[in-house]
């Protein structure tokens, strides 16, 4: 979380009416193949030293948002502007310019590393491509790298098996750092870690965000890391956003059954202190044959008979809080 709080400046990251669709299996009757709908209809925008926490059961399709905006996957429909530019339908050459500027750290960062390269090439690696500089400038830049996310310059000679998993996070973030992003897309950096490592983690990325304005896209399924780190938070359900809010707004004031029943589900470390909500019971409905109306009826303990049939609409309940549901 930025030192300041939520940015006021224009927006890093602007994305609207974002769709990803996965075709699958044999055509239907009429030609058409089924799809699942992994994200459906997903506005919000990043700005400058601001972070966004993305929250969701697995399956919500938080990770292909991330995934869709930086054009790991292509998008089905929608648009990403960064920094202005809209960036969705541009060429490999094109995009490798604005690539820079956008980079991601992912849940495992040993899967992430290639295991035949030294440390040193992998922070180096975006250099050698952007970067016009001589070995020595590269390897002065590198070390400097692996200094700033808190491993030793000695380390670049190593390779990524001989680091801890906190050290090998520490690395991605050296290598998404390289270019001097303006946004990072952080797909689960921590949950794939110890939690005391979690913290050291988190902490080193709040400190790059206040040293270097860096915009965060923070894609998490623990609400305890997303409550420490996020400026404001989305919360999404079956491929939408069902509520945002400022993080203290959020936490304090849940609006959306389903956000309530989230929180709800967390431990609050005052044992005299309980959080309402009902506690979430089954799994999340399949993305391919999505219920009706509002798709959360099928566990909202509020549903009415207009929730099967009538989808709400987004609504502000209060500034920044944005609810889409009948009943607020
Ligand atoms: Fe529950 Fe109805 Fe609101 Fe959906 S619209 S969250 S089913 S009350």
């Amino acid at each position: 979380m930025s030192d300041s709080g939520a940015a006021t400046t224009a927006p890093v990251l602007e994305v609207q009416g974002l769709r990803k669709y996965f075709p699958f299996g044999r055509k239907l009757f009429g030609g058409h193949r089924q799809r699942v709908h992994a994200v459906d209809g997903v506005d919000f925008s990043i700005a400058a030293n601001e972070t966004l926490g993305l929250v969701g059961e697995s399956g919500c399709g938080k990770s292909t948002v991330g995934r869709t905006i930086s054009r790991l996957h292509e998008p089905t429909e929608g648009r990403i502007f960064l920094e202005g530019t809209d960036i969705t339908e541009l060429k490999a050459g094109d995009l490798r310019e604005h690539r820079r500027r956008m980079q991601m750290i992912f849940q495992d960062p040993f899967s992430s590393l290639d295991p035949r390269m030294t440390a040193g090439e992998i922070v180096g690696e975006l250099l050698i491509v952007h970067e016009p500089l001589t070995r020595a400038e590269r390897g002065d830049r590198v070390a400097a790298l692996f200094e700033r996310v808190g491993l030793r310059a000695a380390q670049m000679r190593n390779y990524p098996h001989e680091f801890s998993g906190g050290q090998r996070q520490r690395l991605g973030i050296a290598r998404a750092l390289s270019l001097n992003p303006r946004l990072i897309i952080c797909d689960e950096p921590v949950s794939a870690l110890d939690v005391s490592i979690q913290a050291q983690v988190i902490n080193l990325l709040e400190d790059l965000q206040n040293e270097y304005g860096i915009a965060y896209l923070f894609i998490a399924h623990d609400l305890a890391v997303v409550e420490h780190i996020s400026d404001r938070v989305a919360v999404m359900y079956l491929g939408r956003i069902v509520e945002t809010a400022e993080r203290a707004e959020l936490f304090a004031n849940p609006q959306h059954p389903y956000t309530e029943s989230l929180l709800a589900a967390v431990p609050v470390p005052d044992p005299t202190r309980k959080r309402s909500g009902h506690v979430l019971e089954g799994d999340v409905p399949s993305p391919v044959d999505r219920p009706t109306g509002c798709h959360f009826h099928t566990r909202c303990p509020y549903a009415e008979a207009r929730c099967s049939s009538e989808e709400p609409t987004p609504r502000e309940v209060a500034p920044g809080h944005i609810v889409t549901c009948h009943l607020r």
